[in-house]
């Protein structure tokens, strides 16, 4: 997608006179904020709170991962459960559907206007104004093209704070720049963003790559524990609630299992589980050139990416990798008939 047409594929004038006549914004994204969500929310905060320092601007997100909270604003972050408060404008950011908005969907559904800015596949579009990209690699990265533009709203100036956000997010997302949503574009964003003298390699090890004890325990245990299955195409491994009180950790600190499993030699496709708090299952999907995942875990309840998704889903261990390693194997023996025609 080129620069230009973010803006064509919204009601320029709609969106803003949205902003500019709001006194009162709520920004938001997805349950367990990831690096694009958070980096998301708080570089439009910051650009926000830069343009229009009016006007207020209050954050709502789950409680974020320890290494993003060097980012700027993501002291104002707030947690609590707001119903009564009717925001003129509420954004939300990285999130494909509303229910994923957690306890911003109260927010999101009472305020005066709303907009969705996203670029998961499966985004059907809400709110009075809604940019998805599927195209892009990071929400960051639609943002900051709306953001440059300038005359959607503000001057377009981005301050380095909100730089430094943007990057993060575009980091995340592309796995430090190699998953498969690594575009031209993409790298010329992250390029642009580097030019406002980022500490990049301080951005890339602290907030991915650097790991607690107890991340690296677990990701042992995971490691250790996971089964091929489908003939060695397809991975899979689960943490249970029981190990997470063994370890003293907490689902976060499983951020990286399933970038581990995916890369096995002969697999095409990895899926992690962990166990939540209610009994049920989160469960992330990758997978290389054959398998859209994004339509298994929409057919689960989730969404997400071609190549990357993921659900919450109710049942037995057993019977949840056994129905999506079905849902996998089809695909695959699908696209190895079509390449038996070739
Ligand atoms: P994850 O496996 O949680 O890292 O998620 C991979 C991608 O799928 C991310 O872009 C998520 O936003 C998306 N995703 C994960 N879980 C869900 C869900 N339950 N519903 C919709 N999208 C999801
Ligand atoms: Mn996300
Ligand atoms: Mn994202």
């Amino acid at each position: 997608m080129n620069r230009t047409s973010y803006v064509t594929m919204l009601n320029e004038r709609t969106f803003s006179n949205c902003v500019e006549s709001a006194n009162t914004i709520a920004i938001s994204g997805h349950i367990r904020p990831d690096g694009d969500c958070v980096g998301s929310c708080l570089g439009l905060c910051t650009y926000l709170l830069d343009q229009y320092p009016d006007k207020q601007v209050d954050v709502y997100l789950d409680e974020i991962p320890a290494e993003f909270l060097f980012l700027k604003n993501s002291d104002r972050i707030r947690q609590e459960n707001v119903d009564q408060i009717r925001y003129d404008l509420c954004i939300s950011l990285d999130c494909s559907d509303l229910e994923r908005l957690n306890r911003a969907n109260v927010i999101f559904k009472e305020a005066i206007h709303t907009v969705n800015i996203d670029h998961h596949i499966t985004n059907e579009g809400f709110g009075d104004v809604s940019v998805v990209c599927p195209e892009s690699s990071a929400t960051c990265e639609v943002l900051y093209h709306l953001l440059k533009q300038g005359q959607l709203f503000g001057n377009g100036e981005i301050s380095f704070e909100c730089a430094e956000a943007l990057y993060t997010g575009i980091v995340h997302d592309t796995g430090v720049f190699k998953h498969s949503n690594t575009t031209l574009e993409a790298m010329t964003t992250a390029g642009e963003l580097i030019e406002y003298g980022l500490n990049t390699e301080k951005i890339i090890n602290d907030t991915f790559f650097k790991k607690t004890y107890i991340q690296n325990q677990i990701l042992g245990k995971a490691l250790l524990e996971s089964m091929m299955i489908l003939d060695g195409r397809m991975i899979f491994s689960v943490v249970y609630q029981k190990d997470f009180r063994l370890f003293e950790a907490t689902p976060a600190d499983t951020n990286g299992v399933i970038d581990q499993l995916r890369i096995t030699d002969g697999v095409h496709v990895a899926m992690f589980l962990y166990e939540t708090e209610t009994g049920d299952f989160k469960v992330s999907l990758r997978s290389d050139e054959y398998v859209d995942v994004s339509v298994i875990a929409k057919e689960f309840g989730g969404g997400g990416h071609i190549r990357a998704a993921g659900c919450t889903t109710h049942g037995q261990m057993r019977d949840i990798v056994t129905n999506i390693a079905g849902r996998v194997e089809d695909q695959l023996d699908a696209a190895m008939d079509e390449i038996d025609l070739q």
